[in-house]
C-alpha cells in the first residue's frame, strides 16, 4: 500500500504540473485524464482488494463519473467505455468484496475510521469538481464572448456585437424606442499611411486611435472598430448639441495627437454623426451618420458633420 500511495502522490504532481502549465488555448488533457483514470481505479482496486469493501476505497472509482466534465479531448465513445469501465469494476468489486474475506483484517473501530473519512473526502472531491466545472464554464463563456464580440486588433467591440446588441435592444423596446445616437469615424487618407510606412505601422496607428476613443469618452458609451479603418461610437441619450461637441473634441484630440512616435505618424478623422429620431431603426440612424460622413469627406475631411 505505500508503493501505491507514494506512485499516487508523483501522478498528482504531474498532473497539477501538466494543469498549471497548459493554458485554456493550448489544452491538450488527454494524457492527465488517463493518469487520473489509471490512478483513482489502481487505488480503488488494490485498497478494496486489501481492505476490503468497508473501507470505502471504492468510492473515489466513482468520482471518475465525473471526468468527462473536464477532459474535453475524449471523444464520446471514449467516455462511454471510460463510464462503463467504472460501472463493471465498481460492481465486480461490490460483489468480489460480498464473497471475499479482506486480505488485512482491521478491526471495526479502524475500518469505521477509514470508511467515513473516505466517504468524507470522496463527498468533498465531488463538491470540489462540481465547482470547478462552473467555474471552468464560466471562463470558456467569457473566452468565447470575447472572441466573438472583440476585435482582436484593437480589442474594441466589432460590428457583431453592436448589431446584436441594438437587435436585443429592439426586442426589449418594442413600443417605447430608446433614443440612441452615433458617431461614425474615418480615418483620412488612410491608405497613404500603409503605403508609406507599410501594414504593420498601420495598425499600429488603428490600435493608438482605439485607445484614443476609449479613454475620451464615458465608460457608458460604446466604441467599436465598424470595419477597416472606421469606428462607430455609440452614445446614449445624446442632443445634436452634446453630440457635435464630443465629436469636436475626439477630432481635435487625433489631429493633435502623435499616433506613432517612432515615425512621427499625425492623422485626421472625419467624422459623420445622428441622433435617433422617432421610430428610427439603429440601420436608419447609421446611413444618416455614414451620409454625413461622406459629405464631411467631400468637403475637404479632418470635421464633424451633423446628419
Ligand atoms: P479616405 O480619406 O477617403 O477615407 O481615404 P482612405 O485612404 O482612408 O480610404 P480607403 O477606403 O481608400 O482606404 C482604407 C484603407 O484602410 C485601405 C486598407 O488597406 C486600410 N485598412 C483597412 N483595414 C486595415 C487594417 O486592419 N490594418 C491596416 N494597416 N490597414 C487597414
Ligand atoms: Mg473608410
Ligand atoms: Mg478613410
Amino acid at each position: 500500500m505505500a508503493v501505491v500511495n507514494i506512485l499516487s502522490v508523483l501522478v498528482y504532481l504531474y498532473c497539477i504540473f501538466g494543469l498549471a502549465t497548459m493554458t485554456l488555448e493550448t489544452k491538450d488533457d488527454s494524457l492527465i485524464g488517463w493518469l487520473v483514470y489509471a490512478e483513482l481505479m489502481g487505488h480503488g482496486i488494490i485498497a478494496t482488494y486489501f481492505l476490503g469493501s468497508g473501507s470505502g476505497f471504492q468510492y473515489y472509482i466513482y468520482i471518475l463519473l465525473l471526468i468527462p466534465f473536464f477532459v474535453t479531448t475524449y471523444t464520446i465513445p471514449v467516455h462511454l467505455l471510460r463510464m462503463v469501465g467504472v460501472i463493471v469494476v465498481s460492481l465486480l468489486l461490490e460483489i468480489w468484496s460480498q464473497n471475499h474475506m479482506p486480505m488485512i483484517a482491521l478491526g471495526s473501530t479502524s475500518l469505521n475510521a477509514l470508511h467515513y473519512m473516505n466517504l468524507t473526502l470522496s463527498l468533498m472531491m465531488v463538491a470540489v469538481i462540481s465547482y470547478l466545472y462552473t467555474l471552468y464554464g464560466q471562463i470558456y463563456q467569457n473566452l468565447l464572448f470575447e472572441k466573438s464580440n472583440n476585435d482582436p486588433l484593437t480589442k474594441l467591440y466589432n460590428r457583431r456585437y453592436v448589431d446584436e446588441m441594438f437587435e436585443n435592444e429592439r426586442i426589449r423596446h418594442q413600443d417605447h424606442e430608446s433614443t440612441f445616437a452615433l458617431l461614425l469615424i474615418d480615418i483620412d487618407y488612410f491608405k497613404k499611411i500603409n503605403d508609406l510606412y507599410g501594414h504593420r505601422c498601420g495598425d499600429d496607428v488603428l490600435i493608438r486611435l482605439a485607445c484614443i476613443l476609449k479613454e475620451h469618452v464615458r465608460d457608458t458609451t460604446i466604441v467599436s472598430r465598424w470595419g477597416g479603418e472606421e469606428f462607430l461610437v455609440v452614445l446614449e441619450n445624446s442632443t445634436e448639441n452634446e453630440l457635435v461637441a464630443i465629436a469636436e473634441r475626439l477630432r481635435r484630440m487625433v489631429e493633435d495627437t502623435v499616433m506613432h512616435e517612432a515615425q512621427s505618424i499625425q492623422i485626421t478623422v472625419t467624422i459623420g454623426g445622428a441622433v435617433s429620431q422617432a421610430h428610427e431603426t439603429f440601420q436608419m440612424t447609421l446611413s444618416r451618420a455614414d451620409k454625413a460622413l461622406y459629405q464631411g469627406k467631400l468637403h475637404g475631411r479632418n470635421q464633424v458633420c451633423l446628419a
